[in-house]
């Protein structure tokens, strides 16, 4: 199915994002929590994509394997900067012989070591090429406060327009702890006339170091509230992920409440990371 076709049943959803294991002999591991998480019949599940496109096999047989034998529609992604025009159509390729109908479309964080593609600069030339290739819906990504490499807002959100044209059918959000950004990002984009669905990316914080490493990566702001819980909480494991999966809970239900319909929750791979924020928000979805 479309993940296109259940947006637009205007009803609350929830989706959560896992990834694949960097080796084969943690494949099992992750392949365990990622069915965990997929019994609790999410929307969809997405399953991320290894930057360099080395481990691209494994979010194949991820995305495969909870489509197939626990039938949880899914969201492989696909990313561009690193690989050439072959290997993605390969990819593609594989994503139709295994069924799917679905991919996240992303251009991939600018490699270290500078050896970039020669066929692909930004993601809306995936887009074009995966439409090019069959009948996908697709997916892109957004980021309220801004892409960490474009200087001026406006820019950015004139080229999430472009991507948009190329044929993405739905956004899904950066991760952010302060829902007035995103409000504010979804009068700008609309202003701007993009209209398709976006998805709220929520991210629960379980553990100091993964809140560093998270804004390290993309520039989130972290509100003065959450900065003090998590400098309070943050050397006692279990009071901080309840203390994280309550923020993120709160985030999600402030959203609800706003009329936001689409949430995807950043699970960590984390099963009881997942099954915690579904609980706290069950009742309030599909309303
Ligand atoms: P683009 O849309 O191409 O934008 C990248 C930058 O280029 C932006 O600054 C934009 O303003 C600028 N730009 C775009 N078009 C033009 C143009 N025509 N002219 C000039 N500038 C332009 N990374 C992974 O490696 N694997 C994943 O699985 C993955 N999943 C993600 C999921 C989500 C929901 C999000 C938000 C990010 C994800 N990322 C992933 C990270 C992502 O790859 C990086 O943020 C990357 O730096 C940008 O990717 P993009 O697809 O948004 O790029």
């Amino acid at each position: 199915m479309k993940i296109i076709d259940i947006l637009n049943q205007d009803q609350v959803t929830l989706s959560f994002e896992v990834f694949p294991p960097k080796k084969a002999d943690t494949y099992d591991v992750v392949e365990q929590a990622a069915r965990a998480i997929a019994s609790l019949h999410p929307d969809f599940m997405s399953i991320t994509y290894g930057a360099g496109g080395g481990t691209s096999q494994y979010t194949a047989d991820l995305a495969a394997d909870l489509h197939d034998r626990m039938g949880v529609e899914v969201l492989p992604h696909l990313t561009c900067v690193s690989s050439d025009r072959a290997h993605v159509h390969k990819m593609i390729k594989t994503y139709q012989e295994k069924g799917i109908e679905n991919i996240m479309a992303l251009r991939g964080d600018l490699p270290k070591d500078g050896h970039r593609s020669q066929d692909y600069t930004y993601a809306y030339e995936l887009i074009q090429d995966i439409k090019a290739q069959g009948d996908f819906c697709i997916g892109g990504a957004c980021y309220p406060e801004g892409h960490i490499e474009c200087a001026h807002k406006a820019d950015d959100i004139q080229h999430l327009k472009n991507k948009v044209e190329a044929g993405c059918d739905f956004l899904t959000t950066q991760m952010f702890f302060d829902n007035t950004i995103f409000y504010n990002f979804l009068y700008r984009i609309r202003e701007a006339g993009i209209q398709v669905p976006v998805l709220a990316g929520i991210m629960p914080i379980t553990n100091p170091r993964q809140l560093q490493r998270s804004v390290q990566m993309s520039g989130t702001n972290v509100p003065e509230r959450f900065r003090a819980i998590v400098d309070y909480f943050g050397d006692d494991p279990k009071a901080m992920e309840q203390a994280g999966i309550i923020y993120a809970s709160e985030q999600i239900i402030d959203l609800i409440a706003n009329g936001i319909k689409h949430i995807h929750v950043y699970s960590m791979n984390k099963p009881e990371v997942a099954a915690a924020i579904q609980a706290n928000i069950s009742a309030m979805l599909r309303s």
